[in-house]
C-alpha cells in the first residue's frame, strides 16, 4: 500500500509540474504564450492554448476566442497564419533565400502591462492592415 501512495503522490506532483510548465510566464502576452505552446506541443485544431491562457490569466475575458476567430484564427496555429505576425524587425533573413522569415526561437515577449491583459505585446502586428480594430 505504501508503494501505491508513493506512486500516487508522484503522479500528483507530476501533474502540478506539468500545469506549471504549461502556464504563461509572468507578463507574457497571449500571442507569445500561444506561439511558445505551439512550438512545444503543437496545435490540436482548436483554440486550446488561447483558451488556456484565458482560463489562467483572464477568466472573464470570454470574448478572447471570438476575437481570434474574427481575425481568421479558428485554431491556435491559424491565429498566426491569418491574424498576427511578428513585426518585421523581429524576423530573420534566411541566408539561403535572402527572404525574411520567423526566427526558429521566437523573441522573448515584450510583456503586457496588466497581468490579466489579453492584448498581444509589441512584438506582433496584424497580418492584414485593412481591418484595423481596437486591439
Ligand atoms: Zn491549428
Ligand atoms: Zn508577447
Amino acid at each position: 500500500m505504501e508503494q501505491q501512495r508513493v506512486v500516487r503522490d508522484a503522479e500528483e506532483y507530476l501533474q502540478l509540474v506539468v500545469a506549471e510548465v504549461m502556464a504563461p510566464h509572468p507578463a507574457e502576452c497571449v500571442l507569445c504564450y500561444v506561439a511558445r505552446m505551439l512550438g512545444e506541443h503543437g496545435c490540436d485544431e482548436t483554440l486550446r492554448w488561447t483558451g488556456r491562457f484565458r482560463e489562467l490569466r483572464s477568466p472573464r475575458a470570454t470574448a478572447l476566442e471570438g476575437r481570434m476567430q474574427a481575425v481568421g484564427g479558428f485554431c491556435d496555429c491559424e491565429v498566426f497564419l491569418n491574424g498576427y505576425r511578428l513585426r518585421r524587425e523581429h524576423l530573420e533573413r534566411d541566408i539561403h533565400t535572402d527572404e525574411l522569415r520567423a526566427p526558429d526561437h521566437p523573441p522573448t515577449c515584450a510583456g503586457v502591462g496588466r497581468l490579466d491583459s489579453t492584448k498581444p505585446c509589441t512584438l506582433w502586428e496584424r497580418s492584414r492592415r485593412r481591418s484595423l480594430d481596437d486591439w
